[in-house]
């Protein structure tokens, strides 16, 4: 028995495609230990969508080589997105025993034993369009699960990294996605999240998004279905009006808008206006009343001015999302905006994205407080993470603190009676039937 050691960065996509990895290793005989220093595989997996998660990624792999120094045989790999420059690096220095692409999980065993046998290094990179039919990642949470339904992306977003380091689109088939989320349900799985980069742009030869949503509802034990991202392109009357007749599809969209000025919308490739944006969050919390509502917002990038910050600002007072991710431009290596200027200065970046994080942060507390005196249905989720009680979520996916006798998983109805910092406070609340609806 070997054991493993993995630190994992960046978004949901990468946690779950962790699952995979401890899969495929579990499989192989390897054990998960979270004490690096005895661990005979030190592994990374790194986000290269900002340089910073991967500057994050590259500390941390160094820190841990130097461990693995101490201990002879022990192996160092580098797992997931990286970028060509980060790959090359890791390569032709060999700051690492193993360096493994997100379509070459599958060989990691293999390729561990080659590298003990050897002493070379193992470097697999290729995008073979891998969808990793058949193995069912490791699912850690009682109650909350993700299904991948798609791998790659084919938008051309001109700061976007993500179309050279994961490949071209494609949907995994429906079959499987419905395996999986039979086996996640038989775990105990209630809230499931459907994953990919554009999901709406579902297609696997025979189902649509839509369709999937439909076939996905009839699993039972399944009480709450979510997904992400939307790219508002792909966001129509129909989509909607289906996600509404879909009693366990939850009103929930993560929405990313990424501007608010329709300059730097074209010079991003994203196809949409800021005026057609909005028309669609408006239809969407007509058709999905209690609409949740998230998005992603990028300030500083190439040739912004103080305008486009206003009309980004302006954007975000105006939708009033539930709650943003809000990053500063990073550029990355080989996109489109990598040859577009001026530069927008990392300092004048940073004080953008300080004025858009307080604009944000403000009406995510005037939306929570506005949740007061208001009941909502509550999933138990786990121990909230500070001050006590139990953290729930809406079904719109907004979280709620619970104070009494409730456990992960039980179903509330709670009625919200004040706030804990930004967070909403339930204190009275009854039980829902624990079945989940057919
Ligand atoms: N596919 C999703 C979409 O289109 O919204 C999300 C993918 S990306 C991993 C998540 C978010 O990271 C994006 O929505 C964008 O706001 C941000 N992002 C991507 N590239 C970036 C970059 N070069 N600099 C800063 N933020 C970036
Ligand atoms: Fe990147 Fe755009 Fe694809 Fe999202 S939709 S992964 S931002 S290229």
């Amino acid at each position: 028995m070997s054991g493993y050691y993995l630190q994992v960065y960046g978004c949901q996509m990468n946690q779950h495609e962790a699952g995979l990895v401890r899969s495929i290793l579990a499989a192989d005989g390897f054990q998960e230990t979270h004490d690096p220093s005895r661990a005979e595989l030190l592994l990374v997996m790194a986000c290269a969508v900002r340089s910073h998660a991967e500057e994050r990624a590259l500390g941390r792999l160094k820190s841990l080589r130097g461990l693995a120094r101490k201990r002879p045989g022990v192996l160092t790999g580098l797992l997931g997105c990286m970028s060509a420059d980060v790959r090359d690096s890791v390569v032709t220095e060999r700051k690492a025993d193993l360096v493994i692409g997100p379509d070459q999980y599958r060989r990691l065993p293999e390729l561990v034993r080659a590298a003990r046998h050897t002493k070379d290094q193992q470097a697999a990179g290729e995008l073979t369009g891998e969808n990793y039919d058949g193995i069912y990642p490791e699912a850690r949470h009682p109650v909350c699960g993700t299904v991948t339904v798609m791998r790659g992306c084919d938008c051309r977003c001109s700061y976007c990294v993500v179309p050279l380091t994961r490949g071209p689109e494609r949907s995994k088939q429906l079959k499987q996605v419905l395996a999986e989320t039979e086996h996640l349900a038989a775990r105990g799985i209630q809230d499931l999240t459907l994953l990919g980069q554009n999901v709406l742009a579902y297609d696997d030869g025979r189902a649509d998004f839509t369709q999937l949503l439909r076939e996905v509802s009839a699993v039972a034990g399944i009480r709450r279905i979510r997904f992400l991202t939307s790219h508002p392109k792909d966001l129509t009357k129909r989509v909607l009006e289906k996600i509404a007749a879909l009693p366990k599809v939850c009103p929930a969209l993560h929405l990313p808008v990424q501007s608010g000025s329709d300059r730097i919308l074209e010079l991003m490739n994203r196809p949409y206006t800021r005026q057609e944006y909005s028309d669609k969050v408006r239809l969407a919390r007509t058709l999905l009343p209690d609409l949740g509502l998230t998005t992603d917002v990028m300030v500083g990038f190439p040739s912004e001015t103080e305008q486009d910050l206003e009309d980004t600002l302006d954007l975000v007072k105006e939708v009033r999302f539930d709650f943003a991710y809000m990053f500063r431009f990073s550029q990355r290596p080989g996109t489109a905006a990598e040859k577009l200027g001026p530069k927008v200065s990392e300092s004048e970046a940073g004080r953008r994205l300080a004025v858009l994080i307080e604009t944000q942060n403000r009406i995510t507390r005037e939306r929570n407080h506005d949740m007061i005196g208001r009941s909502f249905e509550l999933l138990i989720e786990g121990a909230a993470s500070k001050g006590g009680g139990m953290l729930g979520r809406t079904r719109s996916n907004r979280p709620v603190v619970v104070y009494g006798d409730v456990f992960i998983g039980d179903v509330l109805e709670a009625k919200v009676t004040g706030m804990r910092g930004w967070t909403p406070v339930a204190e009275h609340f009854a039980a829902v039937a624990a079945a989940a609806p057919s």
